[in-house]
């Protein structure tokens, strides 16, 4: 008997081992509760070696992603929305999803924000705001256009991207600080979301004192995972991370277990 214990182990380690597609969460339980999904850029690449790959999802595979949520009775939430629940404690919202983008690279205007208005879905992007207007990163009047469409808010995603965990206390003030009022000096209303660089490698018990401690309302890391509805903030939001790549499927785990791989 213990024998073919031990060959169904060895057999199942093989599986695994042989067909990456197993190492996936889908024996996980399904979860429900706020699914803050992270992206980057949207755009082609097609060369898996990219260092970008994993973080660029092409435009047809985010617009499918869109789509799936529509048909699966997921409602994409706007920041507001997210703030209001937060705020009051409640929320008639059953399945809420928010798209959020880290670092305000270009094509979040030329490539994310046509397939917003297209399917007039909310999204919120990080600024880095020394980076506003530098190559490859938008600028404050796409800022301000896509702002006055209603669909994206903005929150800080820090002035200079650096590991605040590595900074002394002064330095993170002024990043958390500094970037709050630059952003809302230029987009004229309250910033209430933050983004801490690196995510969960960047900050620590030292940091998120600091973050809430400004005026933030929600701060977002790159844990992995699905978040109680309504927040209630008792430690940074969790996020999904949908890489460049993955099937509707690895989709569909991130959706329901917040995580595809293991
Ligand atoms: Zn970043």
């Amino acid at each position: 008997m213990s024998w073919l214990v031990l060959l169904l182990l060895l057999v199942g380690v093989g599986l695994f081992w042989k067909y990456p597609a197993l190492r996936r969460t889908w024996y996980w339980l399904p979860r429900r509760g706020l699914v803050a999904f992270m992206y980057h850029h949207i755009g082609v690449l097609t060369d898996p070696t990219e260092e970008q790959y994993p973080f660029t999802i092409s435009p047809e595979m985010f617009e499918k992603q869109l789509l799936f949520l529509k048909q699966h009775g997921y409602t994409p939430i706007s920041e507001d929305t997210a703030v209001e629940a937060y705020k009051s404690g409640k929320s008639l919202i059953e399945k809420p999803v928010l798209l959020t983008f880290d670092d305000g690279h270009a094509d979040n205007y030329t490539a994310l924000f046509p397939l917003l208005k297209k399917h007039q879905v909310p999204a919120l992007i990080f600024l880095i705001t020394d980076r506003v207007g530098t190559p490859g990163y938008l600028t404050w009047e796409q800022i301000k256009e896509m702002q006055q469409s209603g669909l994206v808010r903005f929150g800080s995603h820090t002035c200079s991207h650096r590991r605040l965990r590595s900074l002394p206390d002064e330095e993170i003030k002024q990043e958390v600080v500094n970037s709050k009022r630059v952003l809302e000096e230029k987009l004229g209303t309250p910033v209430y979301s933050f983004c801490y660089p690196f995510g969960a490698g960047g900050f620590d018990k030292r940091v998120r004192p600091v973050v809430l401690q400004a005026g933030y309302l929600l701060d977002f890391s790159t844990k992995k995972g699905i978040n109680p509805w309504p927040w209630k903030g008792k430690s940074s939001l969790l996020r999904a991370f949908p890489r460049g790549g993955e099937s509707l499927w690895e989709y569909h785990l991130q959706l329901t277990r917040g995580r595809s791989r293991l």
